[in-house]
């Protein structure tokens, strides 16, 4: 197939809309001044082939998509134990909703809501440096140096009142053993690690290969671990419109409020697709509909 041909196609096919539909973030002002102009994709397959086209080697806020990479690191370090604290359910709701944490005595659904995030943050702050850990999986995983753009750390900082409020509570119940503010210094921080589509696209491809470095080969997670991270960004990783992107793309998915959307197709390629301006369940307006096309476009899907 050529991956490159389809890549140029989207691009071509997508490029008109910019700007005809979907708003940038707006709750910090280093998300709200981003062009929502910007359009970007990039692959990389199972062989190591890439491809890649429009902004896709343009930088951005990963945001939500670090929560696959925060979950990596705890499962490889806690195996069955995470589940404990944190479900693998679907939560139907927004992604910063704190409503089902009542209900659910400070258990998060899952661990791609805010809550889920913020309890894995927590396990990743007993165990050591979560944060330096982080960014040094990434940078191995992209094999390029990956960093945290500081004005958006300190403005998730300034304005996480929901993040708070959802540690908060989570340490009422006793779901987080440790201090409120270092758990969210790891969370605030994760979801400001800036990277391009083109690094994502390689970071996250242990994902296709049954938990495998993408260059060196080396394991990352074990198979049945990577199948579990696939399945949870399936069920959960686009919030509650996790049906949807199940019944329009059936690929894992996972986005974040920086316009970014990673996808896996099990066994053959990762993808990450990038635009800033969001629809009103918080994914990428025209990421979602570049993955749409490149699934009619490929055959390429779970089911
Ligand atoms: N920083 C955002 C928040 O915590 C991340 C949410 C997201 O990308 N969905 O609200």
């Amino acid at each position: 197939m050529d991956f490159q041909l389809v890549l140029d196609q989207i691009n071509t096919e997508l490029r008109p809309l910019l700007g005809e539909g979907g708003k940038v973030a707006s709750y910090i002002p280093a998300l709200a001044r981003v062009s929502p102009l910007q359009f970007g994709i990039a692959l990389r397959t199972c062989d190591g082939e890439v491809a890649q086209a429009g902004d896709s080697a343009v930088p951005f806020s990963i945001q939500s998509m670090s929560k696959v990479f925060s979950l990596t690191l705890a499962i490889k370090a806690l195996g069955e134990a995470l589940w404990d604290r944190i479900g693998r359910e679907p939560s139907g709701s927004p992604f910063n909703s704190l409503v089902q944490l009542e209900t659910e005595r400070g258990i998060p659904r899952n661990p791609f809501i805010n809550a889920g995030a913020i309890a894995v943050a927590d396990r990743l702050v007993s165990l050591g440096d979560g944060k330096a850990e982080l960014l040094a999986l990434l940078s191995r995983l992209c094999g390029e140096p990956v960093s945290i753009d500081t004005e958006v750390a300190q403005s998730e900082a300034d304005t996480g009142y929901r993040n708070t409020a959802l540690a908060n509570f989570m340490k009422g119940f006793g779901t987080l053993d440790n201090d409120i503010a270092t758990v969210l210094d790891v969370y605030f921080n994760q979801c400001a690690i800036a990277m391009t589509c083109e690094q994502v696209a390689c970071a996250a491809g242990y994902l296709c290969r049954d938990g495998k470095h993408p260059l060196a080969g080396t394991p990352v997670l074990s198979s049945a671990q990577a199948r579990r991270v696939n399945a949870l960004m399936l069920t959960c990783g686009t919030y509650d419109a996790a049906g949807e992107f199940a019944f329009r793309i059936g690929l894992p998915c996972k986005s974040g409020v920086g316009g970014g959307i990673v996808a896996v197709v099990p066994d053959h390629l990762t993808l990450c697709v990038w635009s800033p301006a969001l629809d009103e369940t918080g994914n990428s307006f025209l990421g979602r509909q570049a993955l749409e096309l490149f699934v009619t476009k490929t055959g390429l899907s779970v089911f």
